[in-house]
């Protein structure tokens, strides 16, 4: 603890009794800052580097920088941000835990103590992503589907209890709890922490702001608490762990004032789609977002965080509500202690952080208005969240979608096209009569057979056909026929005022008596049991059974294309007529193949809706004048009839926020959860790596450890792996979905004893780097310049003998005595020819290198295939400092000189000159390119090594090796 600018300072924690804690109205006291006036959300950064202030890894400079942060400036400074806790969700939480893992075997081998290698702050995994939609429509698809979890994800669920025991502050929630930003919300999330401290010898306990970043983009759902927290990608997220700061360019912060309150009938999915739509417009990448006025202050915090969970799709870092009296209510409501929300309320009263801003109370980068009266019924889609619809022109959206061209958003059809039909038959159990008292409705979409019709004059696309017409067991689907209807995402599940409204207009729907066509596979699947328990109580859950919305499970499902599967019959008649088939979903994002691969148009929209498109059973509706289906005296019905009123949503709002309900489902997960129980867990302090396992290897990150770090050299006599043009994404490089048998990893699986049917995907074998390596850059869409005209993970491998002798300097020159075979092949196998010969490799590539989602492995399987550099037009942010993270240097190609330009066909070698132990970060440096012919270009290139940091992290060969070198000296 120190005691900069004399900002420790006491607090009143209640009850007579004090709390220290870092004061930045003592920080602009002393002169440092006009700390008062800066955004709320930059307020709680500066708290964290002024506590974290130790003149290593953060400066007094670092203060100072940001306490002085200007609303209008070239930002250039970047802040160092050490957060108070970490949260993952599965997919991305296992590799961390491989990594921790391999670290401790690393120092057991080293004859080191392994519990040196410990998070040092709090870590909770939430097992979210591995649930899917197997089963849906049925009573027992909840417990069916929870089998199927825990019969694919045995091995990776027995590694996580392994890391449970081993350390001390890695928490799992288990599989079927919830969704991790929902749990976050509803549990994990203290809002203030405290932990003891020392200074000259005396004791107190520090509290401090609950910052966050988690392995998972919508993180920021917890800013609707007044946290801040976003999403990175596992190395930061790992660096972080192990109390490396993480790093980021200090931002601009876009105020976004929201006045007036939301009309009847509009609900917060509404908003979250207006502002999305507002903000994207805005061009906020990469800023923080603060929400302030009267209109946000009146907003109750789980409508701020359905806003909040969305800054990924308006592209900010953040879409942030400061604190509150209403974040005290909510903390209070959802069964955390008095004591902590005294605390809370306290804590940030001392801070001056108490309250949300009004209007000239702080100068923000810009300003944006909103006014939450002029919010209508939205729908977002059908390929992008931030393209909204109102909910009255969403037909005419459809069809204009329909013809409009691919690369404008649209499906590119021909106006002949529109009227497909196809007939499929689904097997249908029989429909139990409506019963008002309890029973699950069995009503579901199996695989039947399938009985296509040619193309026929179907009736015009914009005709009412509704969903009760269709034929049990026999339906038509053509273009715009909803075939999936989600009530899932975290997004919507947290907030109790949409999940009773889906609630209501579900009973009201039973009561008209409307149905569900069954070829639409409907599903709930609520982030928390919360969800299920006010349902339950409010009856509604029946209502929802009723027309097939029976729980499938408590995890991520649809909204991360965990969809399951659809009857063989639909598929195929999607395929034969290459129909334009919709999804409904109450999720945050919507490109094609994200929710379905053969499901095109995918809308986003309140849980409300997605029961009222279910319904309707096509989304080619204008839902606000004509009817959603024919009830029960074959009246047509109208959703103006079953939309439930806010008064009705209100009244029983007050049985969803039930602390006691809380407290008991957030305890003891173990106990409740038998299947959880019953998987062993194997104990002690380091891991017992199987050798066997196609699903936990130890990753070689460590194999050639010593404590010395190397030099940083010049990379002489190097290959290309690949050469590729623009916009290539994170999962061309690493995908995340299935893997093909014919591919390497494929093949690797088989040989290892692995039937194609449990091949499972990438994202869930990414504890296995055997798996990962043969899958980079193995997206069955990548084009490999080197390869013209073919898609995949190919490349042409030149040469396979390297001169014999070393030159003088020890490298090998990488220059060929046989003749060049060019030979394509895997990018895996070539990747391994090259290591066996010593040929050290680099990527060449256009503009925006490793957009898309943060994907660690995108890097990490980049360093195992032996790339030394990737020189790129310019890279996405992330992914430039996750190269640096796994020790591979990304380069940058001066303005002025286009990647093709260079003519570049992989024939060539490359030089690296200029690097060395004197490397400063962005120094230019040359690529030498040597062609086939002999001649010699000199190239100038951009070191895209940013910070100091980043310098030791290369020399070091990456985060992981820095780290381990830096615990291993302290051990
Ligand atoms: S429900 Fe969707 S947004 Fe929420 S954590 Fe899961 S995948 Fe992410």
């Amino acid at each position: 603890m120190h005691n900069l600018f004399n900002t420790l300072q006491k607090f009143d924690l209640g009850g007579g009794r004090q709390g220290s804690f870092y004061s930045l109205p003592a920080l602009e006291k002393a002169g440092v800052g006009p700390v008062s006036q800066l955004p709320v959300s930059i307020r709680l950064v500066l708290e964290s580097v002024l506590r974290n202030c130790d003149g290593k890894k953060v400066s007094e400079s670092n203060v100072r920088a940001l306490a002085n942060w200007k609303p209008v400036e070239t930002r250039t400074a970047e802040i160092p941000f050490i957060v108070a806790r970490i949260v993952l969700q599965d997919f991305t939480g296992v590799p961390l835990l491989v990594d921790l893992a391999a670290m401790r075997s690393a120092v057991q081998r080293l004859g080191k103590n392994p519990k040196i290698i410990e998070p040092l702050v709090p870590v909770d995994l939430v097992v979210d992503h591995s649930v899917q939609v197997d089963f849906a429509g049925t009573a027992d698809a909840l417990q069916k589907n929870l089998d199927m979890e825990f019969r694919r994800n045995r091995e990776r669920y027995q590694f996580l209890k392994w890391g449970m025991q081993a350390f001390d502050t890695f928490k799992v929630v288990p599989p079927g709890i919830g969704i991790v930003h929902q749990v976050n919300l509803e549990y994990l999330a203290k809002g203030v922490l405290s932990a003891p401290s020392t200074l000259n010898s005396q004791s107190s306990t520090i509290f401090y702001p609950d910052t966050l970043v988690g392995t998972d983009s919508h993180t920021t759902m917890i800013n609707g608490l007044g946290i801040v927290g976003w999403g990175v990608g596992g190395i930061e997220a790992e660096a972080g762990m192990l109390g490396q700061p993480v790093y980021f360019l200090t931002p601009d912060v876009v105020g976004v004032h929201l006045a007036g309150s939301l009309k009847e009938g509009v609900t917060a999915t509404d908003l979250a789609l207006t502002v999305t739509e507002m903000l994207r417009k805005a061009k906020v990448v990469g800023k923080f977002i603060e929400f302030f006025g009267p209109g946000a202050a009146a907003l109750p915090v789980v409508d701020r965080a359905t806003i909040a969970n969305m800054a990924p799709e308006y592209g900010a870092t953040m879409g942030f509500f400061p604190i509150d009296a209403e974040c005290v209510n909510y903390l209070r409501a959802t069964g955390r202690s008095e004591e902590l929300c005294r605390t809370y309320e306290n804590y940030y009263c001392a801070q001056g952080l108490f309250g949300i801003p009004k209007k000239g109370d702080i100068a923000y980068s810009q300003e944006l208005e909103l006014d939450l009266g002029a919010v209508v019924s939205s729908v977002a889609g059908p390929k992008r969240p931030q393209d909204r619809i109102e909910l009255p022109k969403m037909k005419d959206a459809f069809m204009k979608a329909m013809t409009r061209s691919v690369m404008d958003n649209g499906f590119g059809k021909r106006y002949e096209e529109l009227y497909v039909t196809a007939r499929v038959n689904t097997a249908r159990k029989a429909h139990p009569p409506v019963d008002h008292s309890y029973g699950h409705r069995k009503l579901g979409v199996e695989p039947g057979e399938s009985e296509m019709r040619d193309q026929h004059p179907a009736p015009c696309a914009s005709e009412q056909v509704p969903a009760a017409a269709f034929r049990a067991g026999q339906s038509e689907i053509r273009h715009g026929s909803v075939l999936i209807a989600a009530i899932t995402s975290c997004t919507n599940t947290s907030n109790p005022s949409v999940m009773l409204a889906a609630g209501l207009l579900a009973k009201k729907a039973v009561e008209h008596g409307l149905s569900v066509n069954p070829v639409v596979k409907t599903s709930l699947a609520p982030g928390s049991r919360v969800v299920s328990d006010y349902l339950d109580r409010t009856g509604l859950q029946l209502y929802l059974d009723q027309l097939g919305f029976n729980l499938v499970g408590y995890g991520c499902t649809t909204c991360i294309g965990n969809s399951g599967p659809l009857p063989a019959a639909v598929e195929d008649a999607i395929s034969k007529y290459d129909l334009v088939a919709a999804s409904v979903l109450s999720g945050n994002r919507n490109f094609e193949a994200r929710v379905h691969q053969s499901i095109k148009a995918n809308f986003l929209m309140s849980p409300p809706l997605v029961v009222a498109f279910a319904l309707a059973g096509r989304v080619d509706i204008d839902l606000s004048r004509d009817p959603i289906g024919t009830g029960k005296h074959g009246r047509p019905v109208y959703l103006r009839e079953l939309w439930p009123s806010l008064r009705e949503i209100r009244d029983l709002m007050q049985t969803a926020l039930q602390p006691d309900v809380y407290r008991r489902l957030f305890k003891d997960f173990a106990a409740q959860n038998p299947r959880w129980n019953e998987i062993p867990a194997s104990t002690g302090n380091v891991y017992g790596w199987d050798r066997r396992s196609t699903y936990i290897q130890e990753p070689p990150f460590f194999e050639q450890f010593q404590m010395q770090a190397g030099e940083i050299r010049e990379i002489k006599g190097a290959r290309a792996l690949a050469i590729f043009g623009d916009s290539v994404t994170t999962d061309h490089i690493s995908p995340a979905g299935s893997i093909k048998k014919t591919s390497p990893a494929g093949k690797y699986l088989i040989e290892n004893g692995v039937m194609a049917e449990d091949f499972n995907s990438y994202g869930s074998r990414r504890g296995n780097d055997r798996v990962m390596t043969r899958g980079t850059f193995a997206n069955v869409r990548i084009k490999n310049l080197m390869v013209p005209g073919v898609e995949g993970g190919v490349t042409r491998y030149f040469g396979s003998r390297v001169r014999e002798n070393a030159d003088a300097t020890g490298e090998k020159s990488g220059a060929f005595t046989s003749a060049v075979t060019g030979e394509v092949m895997p990018i895996y196998d070539a990747a391994m020819k090259y290591r066996t010969a010593g040929v050290p490799l680099v990527v060449i590539a256009g503009q925006e290198y490793g957009t898309g989602s943060s994907r660690d492995w995108a890097a990490k399987g980049t360093n195992l295939l032996g790339v030394k550099a990737v020189v790129a037009q310019s890279f996405e942010r992330i992914h430039r400092s996750n190269l640096v993270g796994m020790g591979v240097l990304p380069l940058q190609f001066k303005e002025g000189t286009p990647a093709q330009s260079l003519k570049l066909d992989g024939t060539e070698t490359y030089d690296i000159l200029g690097l060395g132990a004197s490397l400063k970060p962005q120094q230019d440096l040359t690529l030498k390119i040597t062609r086939q012919d002999g001649g010699v270009e000199e190239v100038p290139v951009r070191c895209r090594i940013d910070t100091p940091i980043e310098i030791d992290y290369y020399q070091h060969g990456g985060i992981l090796p820095f780290v381990l070198r830096q615990l291993m000296a302290k051990a």
